[in-house]
């Protein structure tokens, strides 16, 4: 064995295999500086990063919390990092979303001055602003629309650690994990969420009511949306926390519920960044 080790071309240390055990080198391979080899190197480089990226979505909507266990075990390589997974979830949500007709993260000037709890308020507010700068309400919302999207993406990203605040709080009795941990299942939580109930769900939901289910607006999404948040949820916590089932579905069913809450809080800051923006 000791024959067919290599120097290190980095720290000089014998280097039996193809990475160096002291510093991490990868010594090179015989023919690796041709250009062939390099473009070979290159096209299975993108099939590689292809192939995580696909298996880390496979691994976040069918093994629920497997992502978030497996990071922190410290098994890493195989699948995206947890903030890649967010932002492939949220690329993929803003590109996606209006296909699916619902605007729960998007919040259009119309959904905020019409369906909102506190939407009688905010259209006064509007009303008072158009009249006194004579813009029309039509050409307002175009503007407002526009800014309130790209606020929106990076609201999204406020939700992750609001999550794990529930998360961290939930288990402080136990401390079965830290407070970072709880923040890598909160992320992959958020990023399940847009992508698994915010795209196909609703896209189903949506694709249901064209084919006459009754529509109730936002309702109907919920209730297709919640169940399966609340069971991804049951399913995550119960891996990652290693909970019993009651327990796992009781939390669970905590974290779920604090969704309704967290939209409306999410929406109203979201009018008013934007409000005071455009
Ligand atoms: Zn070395």
């Amino acid at each position: 064995m000791e024959s067919q080790s290599r120097p290190c071309p980095s720290c000089a240390a014998p280097v039996p295999g193809a990475y160096c055990g002291a510093c991490g080198e990868r010594l090179l391979g015989a023919d690796e500086l041709t250009v062939r080899a390099q473009l070979a190197q290159l096209v299975n480089g993108l099939f590689n990063i292809d192939g995580r990226v696909l298996r880390s979505l496979f691994t976040l909507g069918f093994r629920p919390g497997g992502l978030s266990y497996d990071y922190c075990r410290g098994a890493r390589v195989k699948h995206l990092k947890p903030v890649q997974v967010f932002l492939l979830a949220n690329v993929a949500y803003f590109l996606l979303q209006p296909y699916t007709g619902f605007n729960t993260f998007r919040s259009t000037l119309t959904l905020q001055i019409e369906q909102q709890l506190y939407s009688e308020q905010l259209a006064e507010l509007v009303r008072a602003r158009l009249a006194a700068s004579g813009e029309s309400l039509a050409d307002f919302a175009v503007r407002f629309d526009a800014r309130a999207d790209s606020y929106a993406r990076s609201l999204l990203i406020l939700l992750a650690p609001l999550y794990a605040v529930a998360l961290w709080a939930l288990d402080l009795r136990a401390r079965r994990r830290t407070f970072v941990e709880a923040l890598v299942l909160a992320t992959h939580f958020v990023a399940f969420m847009l992508v698994y109930n915010y795209l196909l769900g609703l896209n189903a939901v949506r694709m249901a009511i064209d084919f006459g289910l009754p529509s109730y607006g936002e309702i109907t999404g919920s209730m297709v949306t919640l169940p399966i948040l609340w069971l991804w949820c049951t399913l995550a916590l119960r891996r990652f926390y290693e909970l019993s089932s009651a327990r796992a579905a009781a939390r669970a069913a905590v974290i779920t519920g604090l969704l309704l809450p967290i939209v409306v809080l999410y929406r109203f800051v979201l009018f008013w960044i934007t409000y005071w923006s455009v």
